[in-house]
């Protein structure tokens, strides 16, 4: 099953080498050396719309994918989980769905790569989406589906994924990823990031990006058991912000405010903005509402991005985001509160 080549490699090849001999840092040799190398684990497993079983109503056959006609690069990366349990079953959802995902990461942490040069395809996989300035990511951003159940309402064990676990502020049981597919998925985001150049900042998940109203199709993958510190501490996957001390009386944002600081991070949608942010950035409550813990977890966000150093994007301080929220806080007269940090 595994191919010599390097399935997303392709013609980048030559330049993906370049780009690891300047920008390859010491966490990356040591991650290299303590974990199976990525192109070990992808195993090619292309899509073909032709096995599409989904139908519009006047009987035109729907596709899972579509080439790409531009040739810029992806923006962004957006993590999912499955709600399945093995690949087999995933890959016929997305025939029977008209869904697909760039790569689809299987338990044992092998990569099933559904194209041979990701870059050049747009899986559906974002569905009704924004992040920052952009909107419908599927034009703009690679999918990463990883094969996990989810929740349950209730307490169910599985095998491969144990016994699920509830968090503060929210009623269902989550499901851990398996160890191995844990690696890969945060592995490969770091590569395609080199690859790429996409910031720390638009590596997201689908619960960040989803602006479909409704709460009860609103999407919350890839959910809070995805480990973003350890992805980003230990594979510079992603991004997390640093802790630093935030003492909440010195700052006075009213709530509106907080969610400003969200939309200017990247949030879109304002009605689910604090519950995806806990689930990503803040999991010990994800109930969405804007407790102390939450605030200060926002807060530290917003000051460790504006100095955050991105080792990926082509611009190490991110410009666009450090101009607006030096407006924000000049907008709102807060330059005492902020000025021991920014
Ligand atoms: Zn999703």
């Amino acid at each position: 099953m595994h191919s010599v080549n390097i399935p997303f490699c392709g013609s980048l090849a030559v330049l993906m080498s370049f780009a690891a001999l300047t920008i390859e840092s010491v966490a990356m040799q040591a991650e290299a050396l303590k974990f199976k190398p990525l192109e070990s684990k992808i195993v090619p497993a292309l899509l073909d719309n032709a096995k599409c079983t989904k139908f519009t109503c006047s009987g035109t056959q729907e596709c899972v994918f579509r080439e790409k006609t531009g040739l810029d690069n992806p923006k962004g990366i957006v993590l999912h989980y499955t709600a399945s349990t093995n690949v087999p079953g995933t890959i016929r959802t997305y025939y029977e769905r008209g869904v697909s995902a760039h790569v689809t990461v299987a338990p044992t942490g092998e990569i099933h790569s559904h194209f041979q040069n990701p870059e050049k395809y747009i899986a559906f996989h974002a569905g009704l989406s924004a992040w920052r300035d952009l909107e419908r990511l599927n034009q703009y951003f690679l999918g990463i589906e990883v094969v996990n159940p989810g929740y349950r309402e209730s307490c169910q064990e599985l095998p491969l994924f144990g016994t699920p676990m509830q968090i503060t502020g929210d009623n269902n049981w989550w499901y851990n990823f398996t160890e191995d597919q844990f690696i890969s998925t945060a592995q490969l985001t770091a590569r395609w990031q080199q690859l790429f150049a996409i910031p720390g900042r638009n590596v997201v998940t689908h619960s960040d990006i989803c602006m479909v109203a409704d709460v009860n199709f609103r999407k919350v993958d890839i959910g809070p058991r995805y480990d973003y510190k350890r992805a980003f501490e230990e594979f510079n996957a992603g991004y997390y912000p640093t802790a630093h001390e935030i003492n909440l009386d010195k700052f006075h944002l009213t709530d509106d405010q907080y969610l400003e600081l969200l939309h200017i991070y990247g949030y879109r949608n304002k009605d689910h903005s604090v519950k995806s942010f806990q689930m990503h950035f803040s999991p010990t409550n994800i109930s969405g509402e804007l407790n102390d813990r939450t605030k200060q977890d926002i807060l530290n966000l917003c000051i460790d991005y504006y100095n955050y150093h991105d080792l990926y994007a082509t611009e190490k301080l991110d410009p666009e985001y450090r101009s607006k929220l030096e407006e924000f806080i000049k907008r709102y007269q807060y330059e005492a509160a902020f000025s021991e940090f920014i």
